[in-house]
């Protein structure tokens, strides 16, 4: 917390809450760690919660929620058409973004399936500053494709740009005007997620809606991980640093036509939202609605969730609150970095990005440094993160292994879940590790291809083994 000075110890993240419900974890022995990750298949999506010291996989759906949240809960109105629930999380919405219409669906990926099949036709094309899965899957199931324009440095893996998230807007501009016709909508994701939880300025988001507007294109913001973007925007942007969290929303709102997010990220809850201003867009995105995700007052979402999320978002108004989760991450960057550890930077929203390239540069694309590199941090410290490279990397062709543009461990940071004497130990274990990153070996796919981020794969050598018996021999007895 940037507001409290220390007297004479180190500044560390300050948490602003306190803990009322606690759950049990445990540490698993370094043996059993080993044992775990190979019946996992050295994929840490199939690790179990019990294999878990720290889960960092994602910061979806599993940020902690308050004491208000829990209470809001239990005024759900199970009503199925014309629930007071709706009503108060619309007008929630209408409070803090300024927009009339409001589209409750289950998830963030039902949000971008919904848009998909409003707006996306054969040949259709979507700009957007960087691809995210769950949208641009859902883009290609409806015929159209997507087109990337992020900015030169947003890709540059160390650097000091406060904004790798913007996009390029010359290139946007070029697109719009060749193709204005086959231009579904632009999509502008808040915090971007695979390059590494990146902002965007809200003067980039201005200038790109008001091309949008020059050539008649719809706006959408995915502002999923808008909660961290705004926290960078208020302390990275100078024009905006003056103005409150709500201020910021409501100019970069006033600007959107549609704005959709993920309520497992954006206000501490379980579920999706789009809103917007246009009746006429509203009407036609809600009987997609209607059919696929559930009646338009709940949208696939229970009533429990709706209230949380109602609550949550005032949360995310919160300069304190939304400083925490940048603030944990910035300690872990920081504080790897100054051991010597190669992380992305700067550090971003979301998690920490550990460059796999540069810790184990002894391992070959086609042995996985990334995944070689979560499954070690695993057996290290019983913290599971996720790969992010040539594992996670669809494939465009099925006779050819795809290499991701960048092979990175993301750590995730969940929301107020984990405190600062976690992450303590976490890079304790990391230092520990990368002093003995020549004992990490690669990994290998065990069935033919092609192949899916979920599959099985298997160690090139007892190398697994090779790193315990040091970890005892460093460690003893010690979990
Ligand atoms: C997580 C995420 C989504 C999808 O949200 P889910 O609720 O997990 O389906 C969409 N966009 C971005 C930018 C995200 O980070």
């Amino acid at each position: 917390m940037e507001k409290v000075k220390y007297y004479n110890r180190k500044p560390l993240p300050l948490e602003m809450h306190k803990v009322c419900i606690v759950q049990k974890t445990r540490i698993p022995t370094v043996e059993e760690r080993v044992n775990a990750i190979r019946r996992a298949g050295f994929n840490t999506y199939r690790l179990e919660s019990d294999d878990l010291y720290l889960d960092m996989l994602t910061d979806s759906g599993v940020n902690a929620m308050t004491n208000e949240q829990l209470g809001a809960m239990m005024i759900g109105d199970d009503c199925y058409a014309g629930s007071s629930t709706y009503k108060r999380l619309k007008n929630k919405i209408k409070e803090i973004f300024n927009k009339d219409y409001f589209l409750p669906v289950h998830q963030g990926r039902a949000c971008e399936y919904m848009l998909a099949l409003s707006y996306v036709k054969p040949g259709s094309i979507v700009p957007m500053n960087f691809q995210f899965g769950t949208s641009v899957n859902k883009i290609r199931y409806c015929g159209g494709d997507y087109v990337i324009c992020i900015q030169e440095d947003g890709l540059n893996r160390q650097s000091s740009n406060p904004f790798k998230g913007d996009f390029d807007l010359v290139k946007l501009e070029r697109i719009l005007r060749e193709k204005g016709d086959n231009v579904a909508f632009v999509r502008i994701e808040a915090g971007t997620n695979l390059i590494g939880g990146q902002p965007i300025a809200l003067d980039n988001m201005l200038a790109v809606a008001e091309l949008c507007k020059k050539y008649g294109v719809l706006s959408v913001l995915d502002a999923s991980l808008l909660q961290d973007n705004l926290h960078f925007i208020k302390t990275r942007e100078n024009a905006y640093s003056g103005m409150s969290i709500r201020e910021i929303v409501r100019i970069m709102s006033d600007a959107m036509d549609i704005i959709y997010f993920s309520a497992r990220k954006l206000g501490f809850g379980r579920g999706g939202a789009i809103i917007l201003n246009d009746e006429t867009e509203f009407e036609h995105i809600k009987t997609f609605v209607a059919n696929f995700e559930g009646f338009p007052t709940f949208g696939g979402m229970s009533v429990k969730e709706m209230e949380a999320i109602r609550v949550g978002l005032d949360d995310t108004m919160d300069e304190d609150i939304i400083a925490q989760g940048p603030q944990f991450i910035e300690y872990l960057c920081t504080e790897l970095e100054d051991a010597g550890i190669p992380v992305v930077t700067p550090p971003g929203g979301l998690g920490c990005h550990i460059d796999a390239m540069k810790f184990v540069p002894h391992i070959k694309r086609d042995e996985f440094p990334g995944g070689s590199l979560a499954a070690a941090i695993y057996i290290a410290s019983g913290a599971r993160g996720m790969e992010r490279g040539g594992i996670d990397e669809p494939w465009e062709d099925p006779e050819v292994e795809p290499y991701g543009s960048m092979e990175l461990v993301r750590l995730a940071v969940p929301r107020r879940v984990y405190t600062v004497s976690q992450m303590n130990y976490l890079i304790d274990r990391l230092c520990w590790l990368y002093d003995n990153r020549e004992l990490i070996g690669g990994i290998k796919f065990e069935t033919p291809a092609p192949h899916n981020f979920y599959d099985a794969l298997n160690s090139v050598s007892d190398w697994p083994e090779r790193l315990a018996a040091k970890f005892r021999e460093d460690f003893g007895e010690s979990l």
